[in-house]
């Protein structure tokens, strides 16, 4: 029933087809695959199917899936929660961090990326709809904390990321997205910021508003993996 090569297939095709109504090209669009609580073997097949870039939440079970993947090329992600005693780990171990979103957190991952990699990739995260339970920087800070972490010398400051709440209506959807939108373009217009290129944003059930308001980086779990695992 979970034929994940079919399920990448189709979420390629969606891709395709929200960029074409945006007047986009699908190129500008990254696939990243969200593979919490999924176990390697599933990243492997996705792997073998041309997938390349996954997301990862949880840090322990990052690191155990990174190991067993070891002899891949993937492209790791990391897009959950950052505890700061778990900066080092996981400065060490990803290629991008989504989830920035407090300046010590990323002075930290800059002291402790290793110097024989590239800087670390980074977005930082925006609390679009103001929600307490959430992560991410509120938008009143966010041109500060972006000013601060593209000082920052072993981090590439990257874009912006959220994870808006969740609306059923796509004109709603829209709407959240293209407030990440003009909070890019505001800080495009800044010195030191004008070459921020990257949105990460859209999920399952809301990818193609997301593209339509110019996301370059989805994020697909349920759609790509199935249903997770507990
Ligand atoms: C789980 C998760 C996703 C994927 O969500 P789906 O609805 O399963 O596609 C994307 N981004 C973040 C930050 C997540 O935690």
């Amino acid at each position: 029933m979970n034929n994940l090569p079919e399920n990448l297939a189709s979420i390629r095709a969606r891709i395709d087809a929200a960029a074409r109504a945006a007047g986009r090209s699908p190129d500008e669009v990254t696939l990243i695959g969200v593979s919490k609580r999924q176990p390697a073997e599933a990243i492997r097949t996705l792997f073998a199917a041309g997938q390349r870039a996954f997301g990862e939440n949880y840090l322990q079970e990052a690191l155990d899936k990174q190991t067993a993947l070891a002899d891949l090329p993937i492209e790791w992600h990391f897009i959950g929660p950052i505890q700061s005693n778990k900066t080092r780990s996981i400065a060490e171990s990803f290629d991008w961090v989504h989830s920035v979103d407090r300046l010590k957190i990323a002075q930290r991952l800059s002291e402790q990326r290793p110097t024989d990699r590239a800087p670390l990739n980074v977005c930082l995260q925006v609390n679009i709809d103001a929600e307490a339970s959430k992560s991410g920087v509120d938008p009143d800070t966010l041109e500060a904390l972006a000013s601060q972490v593209a000082d920052l010398p072993r981090l590439a400051l990257r874009g912006l990321m959220a994870i808006p709440a969740p609306r059923a209506d796509y004109a709603d959807q829209l709407a959240a997205f293209s407030q990440l939108q003009r909070l890019i373009e505001r800080l495009r217009a800044k010195r030191g910021l004008q070459s921020l290129d990257t949105l990460s944003m859209g999920m399952s059930g809301d990818l193609e508003a997301a593209i339509a308001a110019g996301a370059t980086m989805v994020r697909i779990g349920t759609d790509l993996f199935g249903a997770r695992g507990v």
